[in-house]
Order: structure tokens, then C-alpha cells, then sequence
């Protein structure tokens, strides 16, 4: 049934470390083959064997519109008639920056990088650089890319192999993180009060995605905006999955609570590579060549993934619309997930906001990294598997999040809660 795939994860892993370029794709978590997409249009991808799934990952969080919509596809080949890249100044740089500070609420100025990665580095780097502070505070289960500084305590992909700590991270740049649990305020302010004068930077995801959906006490947001403040320490909220996709402003319009720095990235792209960080003016105004703290990209502001982005974004602009389709998509998925759970049985926890949604294969209500930890992720691979047979496509390890797109309509969700019930009968009867 997917021969294709097979044995182009054979050839994949002589040739690529793996046999991936980033390793979740790999399907360790839940064992079997990654599947090797060929192409996608709305709610569908199509593999290299040529099976047909309803995608509910959509790249990780980027086709939020679903995949190939038309908008961004003219945008991407109106731009590719005027070359690929110039390193110089363009105007749809201007307008992408204006569009994001009048969409994000608490960003005055941003700069436009190249992914997560890059727009999280940057960020603790510009904070480190603001304060001249060196240490930062970050949440267990919090991934915020790859960068020295955040592989400590860092979600999915590192829990998925079991090894928080990468090799080839400096010890001393170790030690400057810090690592608190997620919802805990207490176990924050003991951290601050153990390093005074010390911490640049608290960063998190305002919604977890990384640990699977881990929804924020709005308690716990506030409060660390109030410790923040009051320690001078800078507060970075990473959007780049929650950043045009919990609200049109992000977790930070949604709840209310404002950060002094913003990551984005994924959507902000439209499926091309691309990041940003953004925030007060005054912070930002350090940044180089308006200041001190270095930071610059050969490719940054690529005209095409500027065309890509800026359609995404002024179509979520003008749509707003689009935010309420995704609330409806989220709230009956989440409902009827729910209702098949009951029939079965099985033990759960499923938590969703908006378009983001983890089923927890647990009892215990998962509120943080340990609670999530306590998942049944046997159980989650075969279910991940009954799905995928069924022409499902999830994210593939249970302490991911699922991202829905406006392209799925109710006949849609309709298949989707079929092979969801039949999949949890046969998990639940084994
Ligand atoms: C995906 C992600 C990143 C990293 O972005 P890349 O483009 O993969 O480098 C950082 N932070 C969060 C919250 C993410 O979900």
C-alpha cells in the first residue's frame, strides 16, 4: 500500500541522517514507515504511492488555509517573475512589517529571519543584550527550536527520543537556562528569587503545542507579566504556533496578556521558511544597525516567502471570519473525539483550544510536562496507525498538537470522527 514510501525511506536513510531532515518526520514514536507526501491541495495530502489522507497537521501549523490556497499561490508566482532574492531592501519587507504591527498587539517593530529557530535565538540574544543579564527561565515540555539555550527540558522531539539534553551543547550555556514547570507560578518566582538580577528573559509558549496541547491558567500568564515586570526581567512570548492561529493577534490578544518580546513563525510564512521577532520599540531599537546586538540573514525577508506571507497574513487580516470557521472546525472535532471516547471507554484527557487539539492517552488531567508524561503512548501509536490506514494523517507522537485548517468542511469532520471511533474500538479492543 505504500511500497513507494517504503523504498524511498530505504534509499532516505543511506543518503540523510535518519533518513530525514527533521527527525519527528521520522515516525519513531509511533513505529512503521514515514509516509512520503508528493503533493497536497486543500484538506488532502497525496503520498508517493498515491493514497489520498485529510490532513490535520498542515505542516506543523503554517496552511492554516488549507494547503496550495489559490491567494498565496499568485502571490508566490507574481513574485517569482522578479527574481528570487536580491539582498536589498524590498517594499514587500515594508509592508509585511506594517501589516504584522498593526495584526500582533504588542509588537512595534519586528524583524523578519528565516524560521523559529532563528526568530527565538535572536529574541534571547536581543534580551540577554537589552538586560545585561545572561540567565533566562524556560518551561519544561516548552520547544522554542533548536538553539543552544532551549534544548534543556525541550518537548516533542527531544522527549520522543529521550534525551532532553542534546550531546554538543556547552555546559556553560547550559547553566543559563533555567527550567520551571508550566503552570507553576510558585516554582517561577523561587527561580528568580535563587538568581537575583540575574534573568534576562522568561519565554514560553503562551499555549503549549510541544508537550501536545497544554492550555495556559490565564492566572499563570498574568502573573508572570507581573513578575516580569517587577524583576526587570523581559518577558518573550514564542507565537510561532500560536501566532495568527489561536486569534488573529495570536495567545496574547487572546488572553489579554501583552509580552515585551513576540517569536513568530509557520504561518507567518504561508508554508515558506520564515520567522520574526518583534516587540517594544525601544527593545527592538537594540538591535542592529539601529544598535548594539548583532543579528543579520543573507536571505531574510526573501522575496518570495515575503509574497507568500504577506497574502496569508492580509487574507487573515481581511477574514476575519476565518477565526470563528476555525473555533466551529475545533469545537466539533473536539466534541464528537469526545463522544466516541465515552462509547469506548478508554481512558483520556483531551485538551484543545481553538484550532488545537491533543487527545492524551491518560486519566489524569495533563497540565503540564509530567502530567503529560503519564500518556499511554503504546496505546497512542496504534491508534496514530488505525488513523493513517483509514487516510488520516496526525501529528506522529502523542506529545504533538493537531492543527486544523478552514479547508475542512463538515463532510470532512464527518470522515474524520468515523475513523476516529472505529480506530478507538479496535485500540480499546486489543
Ligand atoms: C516550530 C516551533 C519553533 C521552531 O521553528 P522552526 O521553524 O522549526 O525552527 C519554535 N517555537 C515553537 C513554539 C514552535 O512550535
Amino acid at each position: 500500500m505504500r511500497e513507494n514510501s517504503q523504498q524511498l525511506f530505504d534509499k532516505a536513510q543511506q543518503f540523510i541522517p535518519g533518513g530525514v531532515n527533521s527527525p519527528v518526520r521520522a515516525f519513531k514514536a509511533v513505529g512503521g514507515t514515514p509516509v512520503f507526501m508528493k503533493s497536497a491541495k486543500g484538506p488532502y495530502l497525496f503520498d508517493e504511492d498515491g493514497n489520498r489522507y485529510i490532513e490535520l497537521i498542515n505542516s506543523w501549523g503554517p496552511m492554516v488555509l488549507g494547503h496550495a490556497h489559490e491567494i498565496i499561490e499568485k502571490a508566490v508566482s507574481d513574485a517569482l517573475q522578479r527574481s528570487f532574492s536580491f539582498g536589498a531592501p524590498t517594499r514587500k519587507e515594508v509592508e509585511i512589517a506594517e501589516l504584522i504591527v498593526l495584526m500582533v498587539p504588542s509588537v512595534e517593530k519586528i524583524r523578519m529571519v528565516n524560521s523559529g529557530t532563528e526568530a527565538t535565538m535572536s529574541a534571547i540574544r536581543l534580551a540577554r543584550g537589552y538586560t545585561g543579564r545572561d540567565k533566562m527561565i524556560k518551561f519544561e515540555g516548552c520547544y522554542h527550536g533548536h538553539g543552544d539555550s532551549f534544548l534543556i527540558a525541550a518537548g516533542s522531539g527531544a522527549v520522543t527520543f529521550g534525551t532532553p539534553d542534546s550531546p554538543g551543547v556547552p555546559k556553560g550555556v547550559a547553566n543559563d537556562t533555567l527550567t520551571a514547570r508550566y503552570n507553576d507560578l510558585e516554582h517561577v518566582k523561587e527561580l528568580i528569587e535563587a538568581n537575583p538580577n540575574q534573568v534576562a528573559a522568561i519565554i514560553l509558549e503562551p499555549v503549549a503545542g510541544n508537550m501536545g496541547c497544554v492550555v495556559p491558567d490565564p492566572a499563570f500568564l498574568k502573573g508572570l507579566r507581573e513578575l516580569s515586570t517587577r524583576n526587570g526581567i523581559l518577558l518573550i512570548f514564542d507565537e510561532v504556533m500560536t501566532g495568527f492561529r489561536l486569534s488573529r493577534g495570536g495567545a496574547q490578544e487572546r488572553f489579554g496578556v501583552m509580552p515585551d518580546l513576540t517569536t513568530l513563525g509557520k504561518i507567518i510564512g504561508g508554508g515558506m521558511p520564515v520567522g520574526a521577532y518583534g516587540g517594544r520599540k525601544e527593545i527592538m531599537d537594540y538591535v542592529s544597525p539601529a544598535g548594539p546586538v548583532y543579528q543579520a540573514g543573507t536571505l531574510s525577508g526573501n522575496p518570495i516567502a515575503m509574497a507568500a506571507g504577506y497574502a496569508m497574513l492580509d487574507y487573515l487580516n481581511t477574514h476575519p471570519e476565518t477565526y470563528q470557521t476555525l473555533e466551529d472546525i475545533g469545537q466539533k472535532l473536539a466534541t464528537g473525539i469526545k463522544n466516541s471516547l465515552q462509547k469506548t471507554g478508554l481512558s483520556y484527557t483531551l485538551n484543545h483550544i481553538g484550532s488545537m487539539l491533543t487527545l492524551f492517552f491518560t486519566d489524569k488531567a495533563v497540565f503540564d510536562f509530567e502530567s503529560a508524561k503519564t500518556s499511554d503512548t503504546a496505546l497512542f501509536g496504534r491508534y496514530f496507525h488505525e488513523m493513517l490506514n483509514q487516510g488520516v494523517y496526525l501529528a506522529p507522537s502523542q506529545y504533538e498538537s493537531l492543527f486544523f485548517s478552514t479547508a475542512l468542511t463538515d463532510a470532512h469532520i464527518a470522515l474524520i470522527l468515523e475513523a476516529n471511533e472505529n480506530a478507538l474500538k479496535k485500540i480499546s479492543r486489543q
